[in-house]
């Protein structure tokens, strides 16, 4: 794949500001609102602004866009900051609160009124609607927008102090109540509103809007590119009015581009705090969302998340990704970083019946097969082993090459065996396959050139670590539709199957939270964070793994278009 790629539109901005001099430096930022944890989408978001400033040797900021008390949480701000150092942006010594700029503001507004560019309005939430006029008609004067330069003030300082109930008075913009633009009719620019900040506790009861305070934000710290995406691109006019009319000596630019959105998965913040909010999924980081927090404790790395967006490219035109993109990414990434180990996952047992009871033998295994460097470790082998239960069929169909009466395989790394037959329960359940098998294939390789057309994964049953598996669906199932038809959200039944008695070799002693493994056949898994070290002492009960991805897909990278 060539990493080489045509410039993106926003890149293309920036060469022709820095060609022409509007600016002689990058400065961006990312603005997260601390009212949720962020997922797939902010991370291109992040990626975006902090690749920019990388390319471009500028600068980049982290910025708490706390302006609205009403939903912000401390928590919030904690999972933010880890998540973005996590995917390796580094804002340096720039982590800024909005909220630290409220005098600012509240001075930015005076100096409006001062220059007969705003003014306090008495009308109420529900009158502005009415005055503001739709797309088709013009809306109407406010009666208070008269009201002279002097009393403003004064009202805008009794807003400040205290003096009114939440709603009674607001400040508005003048800009033009004809304008075709809604967002330039008159905004309201702050509000009365009594209510508690995290950050600056009791000290504000006036609070500014977000079209209004993001500007002053980006002007103050200096941003030159504002990024930001397509729902804000009608309300550019009010940005640009607002650096305008506060005559900032070196005004920022605001650029819209598309959201990312995924398939088969919940993105939206509001959408995974319903989930989480109901109880549907394990809090923020479920697996099964695509929360940053989530794709971490999945297994997911950094660097996957980085090509994917990379992948995705940036554009003005919204559109869903497959969600098969970001799982041929981790799979790209981790083939040839991850150890090749075997685990089995649905077990029964196999038993050689012409083992020596009590051998056992030390058999070498190739860490991965694409990547020497990762070396080679031992296995302990012995009469009875572990083997996934669909290895073996007393009856099989027809290209069945796994073990079945009468049929040979190769044991993966170890020996030719040859089934024998099976033990089963009272209720016709296989409890034991049994096989011979052949000294001389030692190693695996056939004695004398006899060829076996299945391969098998095994563990060692006396040496084996038990472990509990966890495998993922998507959370949606987009074939079978989004949503039900009272609206709510059509999950997928089978968005998680845990499986309680599963054996690993002993190799995986010594895994830890967020180790990574390629399970033979099964897929590449990631040691549970959350679930690893609850019951400290017994490492048996506790090792838990997340199946990051299988490894097969029928996905094919996208060509890019030139
Ligand atoms: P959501 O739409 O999930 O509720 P939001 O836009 O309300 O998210 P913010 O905290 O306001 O969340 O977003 C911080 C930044 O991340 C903004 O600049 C926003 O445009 C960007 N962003 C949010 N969602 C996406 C997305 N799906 N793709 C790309 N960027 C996004
Ligand atoms: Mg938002």
């Amino acid at each position: 794949m060539s990493e080489v790629e045509s410039r993106n539109f926003i890149e293309q901005i920036i060469d022709k500001d820095l060609a022409e001099g509007v600016y002689d430096t990058v400065h961006t930022r990312f603005p997260p609102e601390p009212n949720g944890y962020l997922h797939i989408g902010h991370a291109k978001s992040i990626l975006l602004n902090y690749g920019l400033a990388q390319e471009y040797g500028g600068k980049f900021n982290m910025r708490f866009d706390d302006t609205n008390p009403t939903k912000e949480k401390e928590e919030f701000v904690e999972s933010i900051k880890e998540d973005i150092a996590w995917l390796g942006a580094d804002w340096e010594d720039r982590l800024f609160f909005a909220s630290n700029y409220f005098d600012d503001m509240y001075e930015a507004a005076v100096k409006l009124i001062k220059k007969g560019k705003a003014y306090v309005s008495d009308l109420s939430a529900e009158e502005i609607r009415e005055y503001r006029g739709t797309l088709t008609e013009a809306g109407k004067e406010d009666p208070y927008a008269k009201r002279s330069i002097e009393e403003s003030l004064r009202l805008f300082e009794d807003m400040k102090e205290g003096r009114f109930e939440d709603g009674e008075k607001v400040l508005r913009a003048r800009i033009d109540m004809a304008s075709p633009n809604i967002n330039m009719r008159d905004p309201v620019i702050y509000r009365v509103a009594h209510m508690h900040h995290h950050n600056t506790g009791d000290k504000w009861c006036i609070y500014p809007m977000y079209d209004f305070a993001h500007p002053i934000e980006d002007a103050i710290e200096g941003i030159t590119h504002s990024i930001c995406t397509l729902e804000f691109e009608d309300h550019r006019p009010l940005y640009d009015w607002v650096v305008r009319e506060l005559e900032y000596p070196h005004p920022p630019k605001q650029i819209e581009f598309a959201k990312l959105y995924l398939t088969n998965v919940v993105t939206g913040k509001r959408y995974i705090k319903k989930l989480v909010e109901e109880g549907i999924v394990d809090g923020w980081d479920d697996p099964r969302l695509v929360s940053i927090a989530a794709l971490r404790r999945r297994g997911f790395t950094p660097e996957s998340i980085k090509k994917f967006v990379e992948l995705c490219g940036v554009s003005k035109a919204n559109s869903s990704v497959d969600y098969a993109m970001l799982e041929y990414c981790i799979r790209e990434d981790l083939k040839l970083k991850c150890p090749r180990m075997m685990a089995v996952l649905n077990p029964v047992k196999l038993i050689i019946d012409n083992y020596p009871e009590d051998q056992v033998e030390l058999l070498s295994a190739p860490n991965n097969l694409e990547n020497e460097a990762l070396g080679s470790r031992q296995i302990p082998f012995g009469k009875e082993l572990y083997i996934e239960r669909e290895d073996f069929m007393e009856e099989p169909p027809k290209k069945y090459f796994r073990l079945f009466p009468g049929n040979e395989v190769r044991l993966m790394n170890a020996y030719f065996v040859k089934c024998t037959g099976c033990v089963k329960d009272e209720n016709g359940k296989v409890t034991e396959v049994h096989c011979t098998y052949d000294a001389a294939s030692r190693g695996g390789n056939s004695p004398d050139g006899r060829k076996v057309k299945g391969t098998i994964h095994w563990v060692p049953v006396k040496e084996a670590i038990k472990a509990e598996v966890r495998l993922y669906e998507n959370i949606i199932d987009e074939e079978k539709g989004v949503y039900n038809e009272d609206g709510s959200l059509n999950l997928n039944p089978n968005s998680l199957t845990v499986l309680k008695e599963c054996y690993l070799e002993p190799s995986f002693a010594d895994a830890k939270a967020y180790d990574r493994f390629q399970f033979v056949r099964n897929g590449f898994f990631c040691v549970d964070a959350n679930a690893f070290g609850v019951s400290a002492g017994s490492p048996d009960d506790n090792l838990v793994f997340n199946r990051i991805v299988s490894l097969k897909s029928s996905f094919v990278l996208p060509k890019k278009e030139d």
